[in-house]
């Protein structure tokens, strides 16, 4: 028998680094779980170490999610699966080279994962928790979402498409019990470096978070409240000034007239 008093959570991408840390603990808070990857040893091995920690029900679907049948399979599922309360889309990849430098399946895999994959599994549960007016949305972004680095054009073009979709659909939350969280990490210790072929230990170590210390960051923005949750910006008042220059800007791009620097 499950101890869940949660009901189920989804967390895809939860074979190694953040997806790990939040399978850990989400069942440490209740949850019953399904884990997605394309690892399913990896999975079975978690699952199992997390049944008998917790003991929780842990269910765990291998599926390339950058693979249109397995998405819709995986999809389907979530559909038809009304246990599910929460659904963390982490899955995510990334490459570190300039666009001629990326081969086409690396390309591919950036779009398909971070941005289709996320934004078909949002579509897959987000109406129902609307329609039930409970549940809870956890997307993440990247603080690259918000900034372009050499290098970094097309995973942070598909974290932009993350952070645009996940704020949009917090308007359309606005008012109901459903809660939609967007998390947008700086460097966090992970396998994703190595994978995007950048050691970790090239990267300036006073920047880079543990995937424990970022996890639990992003669960007490949660717990706050938040609607963003920026796990390494000591100043939160940065984000209020970037809200505001945001809606300023488009504020003031509702003009007829071409600026008159262009005249
Ligand atoms: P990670 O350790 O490389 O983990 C990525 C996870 O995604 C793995 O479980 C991997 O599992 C899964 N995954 C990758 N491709 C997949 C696919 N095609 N289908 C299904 N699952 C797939 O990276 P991470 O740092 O924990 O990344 C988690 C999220 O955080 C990502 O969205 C990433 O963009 C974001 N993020 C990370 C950082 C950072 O510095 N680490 C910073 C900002 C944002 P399998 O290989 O078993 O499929």
């Amino acid at each position: 028998m499950s101890k869940s008093t949660q009901g189920t959570a989804v967390v895809t991408g939860a074979s190694a680094g953040l997806g790990r840390v939040y399978a850990d603990r989400l069942a440490r808070r209740g949850y019953d779980l399904i884990l997605i990857a394309r690892r399913g040893d990896r999975l079975a091995e978690i699952a199992a170490g997390i049944q008998a920690q917790y003991g929780v029900n842990v269910s765990t679907i291998a599926a390339d999610l950058g693979k249109e049948a397995d998405l819709e399979s995986v999809a389907s599922r979530l559909e038809a699966d009304d246990s599910i309360t929460l659904l963390v889309n982490n899955a995510g990849v990334s490459t570190v080279a300039p666009i001629g430098g990326t081969t086409r399946a690396q390309f591919d895999a950036m779009n398909d994962v971070n941005v289709n994959g996320m934004a078909r599994l949002t579509y897959a549960v987000l109406p129902k928790f609307i329609a039930r007016n409970a549940g809870t949305l956890v997307n993440i972004g990247s603080i690259l979402g918000f900034a372009h680095l050499p290098g970094a054009t097309i995973y942070s073009g598909t974290k932009g498409y993350v952070n645009h979709f996940t704020r949009g659909l917090q308007n359309e939350v606005a008012g109901t019990k459903v809660r939609v969280q967007l998390v947008a990490p700086s460097a966090t210790a992970t396998d994703i470096w190595e994978l995007s072929g950048v050691p970790l230990e090239n990267l300036n170590q006073e920047a880079v978070m543990s995937a424990e210390d970022c996890v639990d960051a992003a669960l007490a923005g949660l717990d706050l409240g938040e609607t963003v949750t920026l796990p390494s910006v000591e100043d939160a008042t940065l984000w209020k000034q970037f809200e505001e220059l945001s809606g300023k800007l488009f504020a003031a791009a509702q003009n007829r007239r071409p600026a008159t620097r262009y005249a």
